[in-house]
């Protein structure tokens, strides 16, 4: 018996109960005939192997295997088996044997309450043809002789015997196969269940690498952000005062001007310059110069608001930009700078002053108010230095 090694248990059951329907039909046909039972009695159960032959075919071309399945089971239990029981015997003969085997075909093929329902309504049926039997057993059709009644029950009985055993021995090696196969789905499942946690643990592990390359990135993208903002710093200020080196108070004189016109506010801008620095560096050294220049800065530094701007302009001169000021408010500023100078304390008892010019900002361009802002300190200078001047010269 040739049976798929692929096939669903159910697919292995009902090949075996077929082709052992097919067997029993046939062979009982040709068994009765000769034994002389009656033509009719040989062409019901030719009959029955040609219906379970078509059935056969139905089964292998539907994959409707539970319609199949139930279809046999009916026939098998409520037509055939009754029927060749008044026609063969009945208890005399071999068919309480097939009657027997038709009980483990209905479980084979059957499930559920299916089952249960086919199962009673064919006990039912089998109690009914022993009635029946006892009741009437004219109705029965008896063997000829006890040689033909031997002959036919010791065939029944081996047909028997031989389907129990392919029946349950193909039960048990489809059930085998199954257990095989879900063992090796199994296992085939637990192997990707281990690859995939080998995955997963090196996905976490790249996972915590890659998050450690990015906080590096980040560390480094904020390094070299303050990189950027030191190297911008040192690009505009000034080395020894630290405030705003010449090229950016120039930016920043030319934004605010650009600025207060635009919004119609008042700006004032200053030029200082330290009276006679030449002789203090000359006597004290570059150095002492330079410590003058940053402790002027700084004086002038923390005498200005917040919105003022200092630039270092050219060596002891510097640039104060005041938005939002007029030249009065402006003058004021520059007044009390120039007297916290005079008020500062020196070593080697020096006095340090400083002159400036101061302007409010009219429609000049930053060259134009710087020449005329030059001309103002020009002329502190020349009148007396220690002077903040802010009339224009003419
Ligand atoms: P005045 O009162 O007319 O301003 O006379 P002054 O001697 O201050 O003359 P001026 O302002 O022209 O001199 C500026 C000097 O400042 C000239 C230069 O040698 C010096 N100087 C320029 N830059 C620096 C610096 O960074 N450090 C030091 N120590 N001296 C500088
Ligand atoms: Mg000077």
């Amino acid at each position: 018996m040739k049976i798929e090694k692929d096939a669903s248990l159910k697919y292995r059951v009902l090949n075996t109960v077929f082709l052992v329907g097919i067997f029993m039909s046939f062979s009982c046909s040709i068994m009765n005939y000769f034994l002389g039972m009656g033509i009719a009695v040989s062409l019901i159960s030719f009959t029955c192997g040609v219906i379970t032959i078509g059935l056969y075919i139905a089964f292998k071309t539907s994959k409707n295997y539970n319609l199949v399945s139930m279809i046999v089971a009916v026939m098998l239990s409520f037509v055939f088996f009754p029927t060749m029981w008044l026609v063969t015997g009945g208890t005399y003969g071999s068919i309480p044997y097939y009657i027997i085997i038709n009980a483990g075909i209905i479980a084979l093929l059957l499930s559920g309450l299916k089952r249960k329902i086919i199962f009673s309504l064919y006990a039912l049926i089998v109690g009914i043809l022993m009635v029946i039997e006892y009741q009437r057993p004219d109705l029965i059709i008896k063997y000829d002789s006890m040689l033909t009644r031997y002959i036919d029950f010791a065939f029944g009985l081996f047909v028997c015997l031989f389907s129990v055993v392919l029946l349950i021995g193909v039960l048990i090696d489809g059930y085998t196969d199954e257990l095989r196969k879900s063992n090796q789905y199994f296992e085939t499942l637990e192997k990707q269940n281990r690859e995939i946690e080998a995955k997963n643990r090196m996905l976490e592990k790249s996972n915590a690498e890659l998050i450690k390359a990015k906080e590096e990135a980040e560390k480094l993208n904020r390094l070299l952000y303050e990189e950027k903002q030191k190297l911008h710093l040192l690009s505009i200020t000034d080395d020894v005062t630290g405030i705003y080196n010449k090229r950016f108070i120039l930016s920043c004189l030319k934004e605010e001007i650009e600025q207060s016109q635009k919004v119609r506010k008042k700006l004032t801008v200053a030029l200082i310059d330290i009276d006679n620095f030449k002789a203090i560096n000359d006597t004290y050294g570059h150095l002492y110069g330079d410590y003058v220049i940053e402790r002027i800065s700084r004086t002038i530094t923390s005498n200005l608001r917040q919105n003022d701007i200092i630039g270092r302009f050219e060596g002891d001169e510097f640039l104060i930009i005041l938005p939002g000021t007029s030249m009065e408010e402006g003058y004021a500023v520059m007044e009390r700078i120039r007297k916290k100078v005079l008020e500062l304390k020196w070593e080697n008892d020096i006095l340090v002053t400083i002159s400036g010019g101061v302007r409010e900002v009219d429609n000049d361009e930053s060259t134009n108010l710087l020449k005329k802002l030059d001309k103002l300190l020009y002329s502190a200078k020349h009148k007396s230095k220690n002077l903040i001047e802010c009339k224009e010269i003419s």
